[in-house]
């Protein structure tokens, strides 16, 4: 069984629920602790159940309750020691004897996880694919360029999650410091909805095995983006194969559709 919810994306915070091989893992804690049980009960998934939380990164809106969830549900928080590093320098509070450093293959039971570090800022990011029986799901948030070697990974992905931050244009044209702007931009920066349509291209429309069941697009800036945009570049870029594709969002703030397969 394979169930999967965005309970909220964007830079006000992220964090989400993915069930698959019979383990449940909430990635990122970007939310406050009371939000993450409110959304998780609205999707009547009991928190105690969440058996481990992975972090992609040290950023603020994605590790920010990692230490209340896992001291209140004694749960194991994997990160790279990159991420750990980093989170100590901002002082990030997690409960040291809780702790896992993350390595490039996991297991979890009966679901394998494969790990890949993404470029984004100085301090990189994690990207994920879980796989379980042949079902695989593809993790991607918080990162400049999607790196060549993944592409083999993430080909007959049954579900992708993937950033798609900002429209160039809106970014380029926004009031914000003329730094974050570039930073943004950048290919250490965020995804933009043109970058995120060309991978999804890559993933489904150019893979003849047309395993991949849906996509969700996900970090979307308030600012410099709207899901309408987002949802025009990626069924353009999809053309004919975009009807075989369930298209969703992660929404700022809230929970995304349940996936229930
Ligand atoms: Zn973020
Ligand atoms: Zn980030």
């Amino acid at each position: 069984m394979f169930e999967f919810c965005s309970l909220a994306s964007g830079s006000s915070g992220n964090s989400s629920v993915l069930i698959l091989g019979g383990e449940t893992v909430l990635i990122d804690a970007g939310i406050s602790l009371k939000k993450i049980e409110t959304h998780l009960a609205e999707k009547n998934i009991d928190p105690a159940r969440i058996g481990r939380l992975l972090v992609t990164h040290a950023h603020g809106d994605h590790i920010k309750s990692a230490g209340k969830f896992a001291r209140k549900y004694r749960t194991p928080v994997y990160l790279t020691r990159e991420t750990y590093n980093n989170g100590l320098r901002e002082g990030v509070d997690l409960p040291e004897e809780q702790i896992v450093f993350l390595r490039e293959k996991e297991t979890f039971g009966k679901l394998k996880i494969k790990t890949f570090r993404l470029p984004h800022d100085e301090s990189g990011n994690t990207g994920f694919l879980f796989e379980h029986g042949g079902f695989r799901v593809g993790y991607f948030t918080d990162l400049g360029i999607m790196p060549e070697r993944i592409f083999r990974d993430i080909q007959d992905c049954d579900f992708l999650f993937l950033e798609a931050n900002h429209d160039v244009l809106r970014e380029k044209t926004s009031r914000r410091p003329q730094h974050i702007i570039e930073r943004n931009l950048s290919d250490k920066g965020h995804l933009s909805n043109e970058q995120a349509a060309r991978i999804v291209e890559r993933v489904v429309r150019k893979d003849a095995s047309r395993k991949t069941k849906a996509v969700m697009l996900a970090h979307i800036s308030k600012d410099c983006n709207h899901h309408f945009f987002v949802e025009r570049t990626i069924r353009a870029a999809l053309k004919e194969a975009a009807d075989a594709v369930k298209i969703l969002m992660a929404p700022e703030g809230k929970c995304s559709e349940h996936l229930k397969w």
